[in-house]
Formats: C-alpha cells, structure tokens, sequence
C-alpha cells in the first residue's frame, strides 16, 4: 500500500534553491552517505541549454539549482546503457516513459520517479529566450526553476545579466504544443519505490513561500530509511494526493 507526504529538505538554502522541496536531492545525497547506493546519475544544465548526464559520489555535486527540473528531452535509458559498470548499485531519477529501463533488481536499489506532464519540445525553451530578446549564443546558465514556490526561471548571460521569468505562465502557455510522444501518454507511478511532484492544489499558488515535494512511497520499507534523512516529511490523506495530482491524472486518464 503507498503513503503520501509533504516533504522539504530540513536546510533552508538546498529547500530554496530547488525545484519544489528539495527531497529529491536530499534522498539522493542520503543514499549515497548511507551506502544504499554506490553512485548517483543524474541530469544537469551547468551552462548554455544543452544538458548533460553524470555519474558521481560526491553529495556537494547534486545540491545546484543547475540539477533542478530541466524541462528537455535527456537520452537517460541510451547513457546507462553506455556507461554503468556491473558491479555498482546507483540510484537514479527518471520520468515515467524511462523508469521501466532502470527496474533491474539490485544494480538500481533506488529509482525516483518524477510525475511528469509533458517534456516539451525545445522550440519552448527558444521561446523564452525570444521573449527576453536572446538567443542561445547569449545564455550562460539557464534555470527552469528555483527559488519561492513556485519557483522562478533564470536566465544568466554570458555579458553578465540575470534575467527572471515566471515558470508557471510559461508553462501553462507551452500545453498546446505538447509532442506528439507525449500525446496520450498515460505513464504514471512506475517506480516500485518513490514518485513525486509539485503538490500544485496544496499549496496556495505563488505563496512567496519556500517549496515542498509532493511524496508518494510505494515501498513502505523506505520509510524508516527516508527519516533518517535531512529531510521532513508530513503524512498526508490518500484523498489530499489525489486532490493535488487529480489535474495530471485526468490529463493522463490514470488512478
Ligand atoms: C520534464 C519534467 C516534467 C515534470 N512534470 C511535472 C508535472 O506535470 N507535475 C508535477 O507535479 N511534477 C512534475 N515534474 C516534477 C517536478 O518538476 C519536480 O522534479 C519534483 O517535484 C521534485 O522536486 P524536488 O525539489 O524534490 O527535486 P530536486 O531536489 O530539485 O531534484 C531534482 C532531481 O531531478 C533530476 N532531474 C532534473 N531534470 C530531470 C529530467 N528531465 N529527467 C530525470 N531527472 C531529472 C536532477 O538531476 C535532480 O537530481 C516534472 C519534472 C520534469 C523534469
Ligand atoms: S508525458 Fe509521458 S511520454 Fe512524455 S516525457 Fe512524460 S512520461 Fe514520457
């Protein structure tokens, strides 16, 4: 049976900088201190708009707005392919199209999967930029989100400027140019262990707040294992879950 929380990293700064809560990164760090795991692969955008893929053991890597939600297409499933070694154990965060990729037993004790409604195409990403009057060549660092929840974009340029967006309008702007792949996805909850997302219809909207992590354990074993991280979580209902993703399910026909 799956328990559901509301979750934050108990340090404010790594809470603030993330993309909701910050668990996510928490539990990572935490299962690589704990021994759970042996490495840690993981998505990020370090500079311009191409992400890349890393494999690492140090914790202070995973704690950058630079990790946070980037909202592109990440060829996650080809990278392990090519990179992971047989006799390591990672853990790793997928979307719901990719997690069936990692469920293989013990060389992947943890796989947290994101809720996810769409990945959009770049043309989005390009969008935002022409917005501000930039091109890619102009783009030192870009950031989806981060911040208050719910979390703001933030351009840096290579001349030195740091230009703030609002996620949330532009991705409610970007729904109807959804690609075809996500079209009548119905992909959710995977994840034989963790799922989670933005607790969007919990938390009142553009609060001035820090964020917290929408938290679903399906592998109620975890949860000891999950208090012993820097994390707190509370206890929520079945019913406030389904209140906070019933938007996404109707969107994904599921739950
Ligand atoms: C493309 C996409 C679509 C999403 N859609 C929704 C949605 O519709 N509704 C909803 O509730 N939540 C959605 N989410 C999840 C949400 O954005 C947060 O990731 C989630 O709430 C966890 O927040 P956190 O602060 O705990 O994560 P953090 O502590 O900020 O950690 C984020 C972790 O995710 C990894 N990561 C970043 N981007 C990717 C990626 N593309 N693929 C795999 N791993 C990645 C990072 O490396 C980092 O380890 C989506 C996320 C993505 C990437
Ligand atoms: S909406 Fe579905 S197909 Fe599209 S990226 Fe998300 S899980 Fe994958």
């Amino acid at each position: 049976m799956s328990h559901y929380f509301l979750a934050y990293s108990k340090n404010q700064d790594i809470r603030q900088l993330s993309t909701s809560g910050g668990f996510v990164k928490e539990v990572l760090a935490h299962a690589l201190r704990s021994g759970l795991v042996d490495k840690i692969i993981y998505p990020h955008m370090p500079s311009g708009l191409e992400p890349i893929v890393e494999i690492t053991s140090d914790t202070e890597k995973l704690f950058s707005p630079c990790a946070n939600s980037i909202y592109q297409d990440i060829p996650l499933t080809r990278f392990v392919r090519d990179r992971i070694q047989q006799n390591e154990r990672y853990a790793i965060t997928t979307l719901p199209c990719q997690s069936k990729a990692f469920l293989l037993g013990s060389q992947f004790p943890l796989v947290i999967e994101l809720q996810c409604g769409r990945v959009p195409s770049p043309a989005w990403t390009y969008g935002i930029l022409t917005r501000q009057n930039l091109t890619p060549q102009d783009v030192k660092r870009f950031i989806y989100r981060t911040g208050e929840w719910p979390g703001q974009g933030r351009i840096e340029t290579l001349d030195g400027r740091i230009l703030p967006f609002n996620f949330r309008r532009a991705w409610d702007e970007e729904v109807h140019h959804k690609p075809p792949r996500c079209c009548g996805c119905t992909l959710y909850n995977k994840s034989p262990q963790l799922v989670v997302g933005d607790p969007w219809r919990l938390l009142p909207m553009f609060s001035g707040e820090s964020g917290m992590t929408l938290l679903r354990v399906n592998d109620p074993s975890l949860i000891p294992w999950l208090t012993e991280a820097n994390i707190k979580m509370t206890a929520i209902s079945h019913q406030k879950y389904q209140q906070s993703v019933k938007s996404l399910m109707r969107r994904k026909k599921r739950e």
